[in-house]
């Protein structure tokens, strides 16, 4: 067993990557809260796969496509109560916060997704002029997130729109804050103890050990708000 986990770039990757503070990557809005945002390019969204169940408390975990991702696990192990956990597509778009003068992430359901896309694509022709109000109504299953376009933009506005002149999103950075959501594998198999599977029949008795000593100080580092987890079929 080697004591060093990664070497040279893969070590560098790494560490940068546990800077990243999800709460300031990711765009969390409360009811009836808003955004001005900049939409950088028409195709700024990914599709990826995540589990969640509002009613396990297992919110939007990235699947890490691997056999043996413990979420994957759980929502094949044959237990009905369970199945809701299986990988589902979401969305991420990038869009560029005027205010904060940085490019965050919005993480969406399908159904959110769809609309967005068709806002975007209504604009497409007008992005580098137009900006947009990107706004949170509702709660729970009824939330619901919308861009408006602003008609004017006004002194300071302006200027921070200017500012992202010429900026571009790439699949990079898309990966590298899908990556540091994603929880490692004790974690995931604390999470299904914790909902009630029976982890002693399905994983690996050193897996669960470790599972059961994970301090929740894992939790702040990639739990993001997720109240408006759809958890719908
Ligand atoms: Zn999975």
């Amino acid at each position: 067993m080697s004591l060093i986990s990664a070497k040279g770039s893969q070590a560098k990757e790494n560490a940068q990557k546990q800077q990243l503070d999800l709460k300031q990557e990711y765009i969390s809005l409360k009811e009836n809260e808003s955004v001005k945002v900049r939409i950088l390019g028409a195709e700024d969204y990914v599709e990826y796969k995540a589990h969640g169940s509002f009613s396990h408390k297992i919110y939007t975990r990235p699947c890490s496509l691997q056999s043996d991702c413990p979420l994957c696990v759980a929502s094949r192990a044959g237990i009905e109560e369970f199945n809701p956990l299986k990988a589902r597509p979401r969305y991420l778009f990038a869009f560029y916060v005027m205010d904060e003068g940085k490019v965050k992430l919005f993480d969406a359901t399908k159904t959110q997704a769809k609309k967005l896309i068709a806002s975007i694509e209504e604009y497409g022709d007008d992005l580098q002029e137009l900006a947009f109000n990107f706004k949170r109504t509702g709660n729970g299953k009824d939330t619901d997130y919308s861009l408006n376009p602003i008609i004017k933009l006004k002194g300071k506005d302006q200027e921070n729109f200017d500012n992202a002149e010429g900026m571009k999103v790439d699949i990079k950075f898309f990966e590298e804050r899908l990556e540091a959501k994603l929880g490692n594998d004790d974690y995931m198999v604390k999470l299904l103890h914790e909902a009630g599977f029976p982890v002693d029949d399905h994983f690996d008795a050193e897996l669960v050990a470790k599972a059961l000593e994970e301090k929740d100080e894992n939790a702040e580092v990639t739990e993001v708000d997720d109240t408006d987890i759809n958890d719908v079929v």
